[in-house]
């Protein structure tokens, strides 16, 4: 067997710059939400979002777990509850500012349509008053 020297070493060359490219994978990425320019590592990279976005949506979905707890153990109260309803509509609502994708929209289907419910008989008791002026 004739060893050629000189393709000997363009190959290792070849794999040195390889291993080199594979260590270096930190990427330059523009966040989906804000535009900033971030470098995202290796194991980030599924994400879209800069380190303060992703933080912010991390701070909604977990207001957005505690208020779901919150439903769940007092349903019947606090679907009569607007404020407690138009906080979670927002909160659903904000987190979509930080996904490429909708939220959750059968969700919010709902609470509007508690929202406007509940809203409704105040709306009526308040309604066109009779005997306004004339001009
Ligand atoms: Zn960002």
């Amino acid at each position: 067997m004739k060893a050629d020297p000189t393709q000997w070493s363009k190959q290792s060359q070849r794999s040195v710059a390889a291993g080199w490219t594979k260590e270096y994978t930190d990427i330059a990425y523009a966040c989906w939400r804000c535009r900033k320019q971030d470098v995202f590592s290796a194991e980030d990279q599924h994400r879209t979002l800069c380190g303060q976005c992703w933080q912010e949506a991390n701070d909604i979905r977990r207001s957005i777990e505690f208020s779901q707890r919150q439903w769940a153990s007092a349903k019947s109260a606090l679907r009569g509850d607007n404020v407690f309803l138009s906080g979670r509509l927002n909160l659903l609502v904000e987190l979509e500012a930080y996904m490429p994708y909708k939220t959750d929209s059968a969700k919010k289907n709902m609470l509007l349509k508690l929202i406007k419910q509940n809203a409704q008989p105040a709306l009526q008791a308040d309604g066109p008053a009779s005997g306004g002026p004339t001009a």
